[in-house]
């Protein structure tokens, strides 16, 4: 009986305390306890056991007692922190649901527990087919909001999408967002040299068929980029970081190019305005250059999101697009760490926190099938049934 009952404590990632004014967030913040789950649902609830979280820059913002923006709410004090996630159903009193499927909560209300209770209505079920095709944690990057800020911001917040003969430049390249975006680019013909964080990343983003990468943090930076441009101008620049770097990378920008204003990392743990306003001298050259540089924000193109979803799909489902994942362990109370880690660039690609229990069977079996199908065919397959409809359901 004490067995049982300890079996049934799940650890949970509750927020401490708030980061002081302009400091990063730190293990401080947590607090992880075990905690016994409620006993029993209402009515329309799911228990599902977690099975990955997700952690993005963007959740920084709910730390703050204002996050600053209408779209996500700050978590509070004492109070579940929660991310996107995916995880098993164990009970139900939902129609529609069952034991064993996999749900998807995809933007930022999954709580930071190994078994949760959550209403029905805030997930989407997967479909038992799904992973034959692709993996089920590219529904929390490439083929989920992360697939889609790459997409949408080269292909329709742009007014001329990178094409043949241009030179994009995309900053944070190595994370989710970066290295979806420079694989896109180069299937649209231009150059892309991509701006990260170590050596080890810039091979990994060669790796992924960037034309070139550049470590930010070496003392020969300047010379470094303007190596990787051999002389041509900067036509767009995706701006994952914004700070010095992005000063750096808009003065080699052609006339009329296009700055993609995607996010500014290097000042989220600063209270500044987002975005923060630029240097005298970069704004002056933006203006006299007639450089664009609107602030993107992927939720304002969700007339573009099931039509996206379906191309990154059937890419990843091909292997054309691929999903670099780093995923951290220690259950859903290493999320915490992970958060931490994953701003201060731990990671490569999309960052993954694997909750304490193992894939169902069904998921493994239809993991091995996949992998044993050719890609052209998965291509084809995700193609034809894989509509966009369905997969719209996968995001907010
Ligand atoms: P990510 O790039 O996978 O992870 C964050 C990365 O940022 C780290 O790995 C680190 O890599 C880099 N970084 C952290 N501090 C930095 C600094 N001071 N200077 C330079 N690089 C730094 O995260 P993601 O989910 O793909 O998000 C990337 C960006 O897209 C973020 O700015 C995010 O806010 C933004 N975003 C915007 C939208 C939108 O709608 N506009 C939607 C989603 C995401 P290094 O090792 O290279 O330093």
């Amino acid at each position: 009986m004490l067995r049982n009952s300890l079996r049934r404590l799940s650890s949970v990632v509750t927020l401490r305390a708030r980061p002081p004014p302009n400091t990063a967030v730190t293990s401080a913040c947590f607090t992880i306890t075990n905690d016994a789950p409620p006993s029993s649902l209402e009515p329309h609830q799911l228990r599902c056991t977690t099975l990955l979280l997700s952690v993005d820059p963007f959740l920084r913002c709910r730390f703050n007692a204002d996050p600053g923006v209408a779209y996500t709410s700050a978590y509070e004090i004492d109070a579940p922190i929660a991310s996107a996630g995916l995880g098993v159903v164990t009970e139900t009193t939902a129609e529609g649901f069952e034991p064993g499927d996999l749900v998807l909560e995809p933007f930022d209300a999954w709580p930071w527990a190994d078994e949760v209770v959550l209403d029905a209505s805030r997930v989407a079920r997967v479909p038992r087919a799904l992973p034959l095709l692709l993996p089920p944690s590219s529904l929390l990057g490439v083929v989920g909001q992360v697939g889609l800020t790459a997409y949408c911001g080269l292909h329709h917040h742009c007014a001329a999408p990178p094409a043949d003969g241009d030179v994009l430049v995309v900053s944070g390249a190595a994370g989710a967002v970066g290295s979806a975006v420079g694989q896109l680019a180069r299937r649209s013909g231009a150059a892309v040299v991509g701006i990260c964080g170590t050596d080890a990343k810039a091979d990994a983003l060669l790796d992924l068929g960037f034309s070139s990468a550049v470590n930010y943090r070496s003392e020969s930076l300047a010379a470094d980029l303007d190596a990787a441009l051999d002389g041509r101008e900067v036509t767009h620049y995706f701006d994952n970081v914004g700070g010095d770097l992005s000063d750096l990378v808009i003065s080699r920008m052609r006339a009329e190019g296009t700055v993609i204003l995607c996010g500014q990392i290097a000042s989220y743990d600063s209270d500044v305005p987002y975005p923060p306003p630029l240097p005298s001298a970069t704004a002056d050259l933006v203006r006299e250059r007639r450089i664009s540089r609107e602030r993107y924000l992927v939720l304002d193109h969700k007339a573009h999101f099931a039509a996206a979803l379906a191309e990154v799909a059937a890419l990843v489902a091909g292997g054309e697009l691929r999903t670099p994942e780093t995923r951290y362990e220690g259950g859903a109370g290493g999320a915490a760490d992970a958060f931490v880690s994953m701003m201060g660039g731990g990671n490569l690609g999309k960052a993954l926190v694997e909750g304490a229990a193992a894939p169902p069977a069904w998921v493994r079996a239809a993991e091995a099938a996949r992998s044993a199908l050719p890609p052209r065919w998965r291509e084809r397959l995700c193609r034809k049934y894989v509509t966009a409809e369905a997969l719209a359901a996968f995001v907010s």
